[in-house]
């Protein structure tokens, strides 16, 4: 097993160990390579730069030769051994430096310009549609449900079942589950000066080595379960002891549920894809360029008035 820490090791001794199949584990505890599992060049090279970025900016050393390589997060008058860096972040209009969550991340799948104007010039109006305000209300009710049995309203008694249906897995029910992030995947509180990563869990059930995520929708109903799966990926990242997560979207228009079961591995797979992606919002959040990407979904973006490329 390689003890040398993931970022302090130069890029040809990661090819060294690599090729001789080593155990080789990067700093955020992910098995890159071992006498049992490929080596992977590709995803090796992401986590030792993920590595070296996150090295430098909580502001340990690394070897001169890795503070040449990378340059993907990590801003370049970040002084590599100083407690300097911090200064030095890239931050929004609003003075806050880059973080995500599903969302965040979706508006950045959807169109950098979207993405931009909401989260880096802030120039997106916050407004709050009805449907979005009748969405937090019935969350908010079926949370003191879950907390605290609080009886529901009239529109949503339909819900209860499901609600008594999560009671009865037994296990420890949790409503409006936070979890956060520092970018060394350390948990801090959802409003730490240094949360990177946040997501939220409308109702979560841990039993044995099994998690039941559920997500209340007020929409309608869709195929997609990316967002279930990205939360399972943050429980299997905070909790190594979980191997099954059962993600369920509870559909309040229809009263019906859909879902998805995934492994522990396949938590962690839609972790490092996520982290792709994750790499490119950030490298627009340094540099502050944003790529347009024309949709139907122009019709409903805050930066359409001002945008050239709207459809
Ligand atoms: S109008 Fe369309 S292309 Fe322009 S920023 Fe919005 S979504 Fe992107």
């Amino acid at each position: 097993m390689n003890q040398k820490p993931f970022y302090a090791m130069s890029w040809e001794e990661v090819l060294r160990a690599g090729e001789a199949r080593q155990t080789l584990v990067s700093s955020g505890g992910y098995l890159v390579c071992s006498r049992d599992r490929m080596f992977n060049e590709k995803d090796a090279m992401y986590l030792w730069r993920a590595d070296i970025d996150n090295a430098l900016f909580k502001g340990f050393d690394v070897p001169e030769a890795n503070v040449k390589f990378t340059g993907t997060v990590v801003p370049k008058n970040i002084v590599a051994a100083g407690k300097e860096e911090k200064k030095s972040l890239v931050l929004n209009r609003k003075g806050k430096p880059f973080s995500w969550s599903f969302s965040a991340k979706a508006d950045y799948d959807t169109c950098g310009g979207m993405y931009a104007c909401k989260r880096f010039f802030c120039t997106a109006v916050d407004q709050q549609s009805e449907a979005m305000r009748d969405g937090n209300i019935k969350h908010k009710a079926l949370e003191l449900n879950i907390k605290d049995q609080k009886p529901l309203p009239a529109n949503l008694a339909f819900a209860l079942k499901y609600c008594d249906a999560f009671r009865k897995i037994g296990g420890k029910l949790e409503a409006e589950r936070e979890i956060t992030f520092d970018r060394g995947l350390k948990p801090v509180s959802w409003f730490a000066k240094d949360a990177w990563g946040r997501c939220k869990i409308d109702v979560l059930v841990r039993k044995g080595d099994t998690a039941v995520i559920v997500d209340w929708k007020s929409g309608k109903q869709k195929d997609d379960v990316e967002q279930v799966k990205l939360n399972a990926a943050f429980l299997a990242k905070l909790d190594p002891s979980i191997n099954r997560f059962i993600g369920k979207y509870v559909w309040l228009k229809n009263d019906c549920v859909s879902g998805v079961e995934i492994s522990r591995d396949e938590a962690l797979e839609v972790w490092d894809r996520t982290m792709i992606t994750l790499d490119e919002m950030e490298e627009c959040w340094r540099t502050e360029e944003f790529r347009n990407r024309p949709s139907g979904l122009c019709g409903w973006c805050p930066a359409a008035p001002d945008c050239p490329d709207r459809r």
